[in-house]
């Protein structure tokens, strides 16, 4: 594939972090090429690589009707030169959202799949009538998170980033955390937002490591008291805080990841969470696509 551009950085220059002595730095990996951009981005490349090599025509992924990651894999195969299937959760109602229309124009074949159909989609059933119905496939799990999704993400982190100390992230499936946690450096520590409810991410990042082999040397820890409800939930407090970041700190922030990731760092900077000096690297993980949807959807004016 193409070599991405780098990422931009942004200081942000904010009271709260004069006040509390904290250094926070963003690395924007929304603003890499257009088509090519976020962490979907990362996760898909040795996914495309991979893919080509086996000879494989086209691949086929699953994803919500606003999905980053179906939107993203959209994108990534156009430019690759791949066949694209996008497996949509219910039904896929014309006019298309503005995610599944840019991904319709990317040359994406979009197919709907019942709910229940979808709760089964990597059952042997389920994979055999969409193997009967598109012939041979490469297949990328909903979400994208498997071990070349991991080595992907592990590229996320580069020499310019050596002197952060606290590496700061939202997490969906965890697979982009494990890339980070095993490419951070020794006197890092990872700190994850979950954009879901609960505590299972926990378990589930752990066996993400384990069956990845990625043996932790430093502390990682993610945080599951920011997930304002659940998966794509909100609250006129998330909605405000996307606002105010994007007037005080020229940031724009989505509010299913990373509105929710800046938020609780924030929270956990007026807390005095972290130490006088600290030096926090937030990675803007994308995801901007799906504001439209969500503006149409809820009403809203991001
Ligand atoms: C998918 C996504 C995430 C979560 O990534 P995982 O690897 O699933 O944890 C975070 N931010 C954005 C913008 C995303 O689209």
């Amino acid at each position: 594939m193409e070599s991405d551009k780098s990422p931009i950085y942004q200081t942000l220059d904010l009271p709260l972090l004069y006040e509390k002595k904290v250094h926070v730095v963003v690395k924007r990996l929304d603003l890499m090429h257009p088509g090519m951009q976020g962490n979907k981005y990362y996760k898909l490349r040795y996914n495309i690589m991979e893919a080509k090599k086996r000879g494989h025509s086209q691949l086929l992924t699953f994803g919500g009707t606003f999905s980053n990651h179906i939107h993203a894999t959209a994108m990534a195969s156009e430019k690759a030169g791949i066949r694209a299937i996008g497996i949509i959760r219910g039904e896929i109602s014309e006019p298309l959202n503005p995610t599944l229309a840019d991904a319709r124009q990317q040359g994406m074949h979009l197919y709907p799949l019942s709910r229940s159909e979808y709760r089964d989609k990597q059952s042997d059933q389920v994979l055999g009538k969409l193997r009967s119905v598109f012939g041979d496939f490469y297949l990328i799990p909903e979400g994208g998170t498997n071990a070349f999704a991991i080595q992907g993400a592990s590229e996320i982190l580069s020499d310019e980033d050596a002197s952060m100390q606290v590496i700061a992230l939202p997490v969906g499936t965890g697979g982009t955390l494990a890339g980070i946690a095993g490419s951070a450096l020794p006197h890092q520590r990872v700190l994850g937002f979950s954009a879901l409810k609960g505590d299972f991410i926990r378990k589930e990042v752990r066996h993400l490591l384990d069956s990845h082999h990625i043996s932790l040397t430093i502390p990682v820890e993610i945080q599951t008291d920011f997930h304002f409800g659940g998966y794509a939930k909100f609250t006129p407090e998330l909605i405000d805080f996307i606002k105010q970041m994007q007037i005080q700190a020229n940031l724009p922030l989505d509010p299913v990841y990373t509105g929710k990731l800046f938020f609780g760092l924030f929270e956990l900077i007026r807390k005095n969470y972290f130490p006088k000096g600290s030096k926090i690297l937030a990675l803007h993980t994308g995801g901007l696509q799906g504001i439209r949807g969500f503006n149409q959807r809820f009403g809203l004016d991001l």
